[in-house]
């Protein structure tokens, strides 16, 4: 059975990352969105509380699934069975980051395979930092995530303020 990872904070989860595990979900039989605990960045939301988000949102997609994990992606990726990476490609920052990611990935784990997608022109510029940032700030964001993700982003924004 082909396996992939699709790691990330996904804090919270968005229409560009849910348009490349759409996408990385037509490539592999299994696709396993690995929600990284991620307790240095201060997520706005609990791991418990992302996963959450991504299960509501693949709801119609059912190869794919999600969890949490906080060790080493490539550990991550073993413990699966996984034998590649998935990960979005936005024209701007990320390239050269996920390059030095793939490096140290491939000396870790040389057997796993790194795919990367381009995003889609539409998501281009999206991210969660910048998302949270026009939550809290009262802009409309109900295109860019799920209609559950755009409540609880809501919620959690003013809950704060
Ligand atoms: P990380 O903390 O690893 O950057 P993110 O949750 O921000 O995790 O992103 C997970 C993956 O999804 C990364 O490969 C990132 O480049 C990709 N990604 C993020 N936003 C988008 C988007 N708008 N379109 C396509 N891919 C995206």
């Amino acid at each position: 059975m082909t396996i992939a990872i699709y790691p990330g904070s996904f804090d919270p989860i968005t229409n560009g990352h849910l348009d490349i595990a759409a996408r990385a979900a037509k490539l592999f039989e299994k696709l396993i969105i690995g929600v990284y605990e991620a307790p240095n960045k201060h997520p706005l939301f609990t791991a418990e509380e992302r996963v959450e988000l991504v299960r509501q949102s693949i709801a119609d997609l059912p190869n794919v699934a999600a969890e949490s994990y906080r060790e080493l992606t490539v550990d991550f990726a073993r413990r699966v069975n996984a034998q590649a990476i998935v990960r979005g490609l936005r024209m701007s920052a990320d390239f050269e980051r996920e390059f030095d990611m793939a490096m140290m990935n491939k000396r870790l784990y040389p057997e796993l395979e790194l795919v990367c997608l381009m995003a889609s022109m539409e998501y281009q510029f999206l991210s969660s930092t910048l998302l949270k940032e026009a939550a809290s700030l009262g802009g409309n964001i109900s295109d860019l995530v799920p209609e559950h993700v755009a409540t609880a982003l809501r919620k959690r924004v003013h809950g704060k303020m």
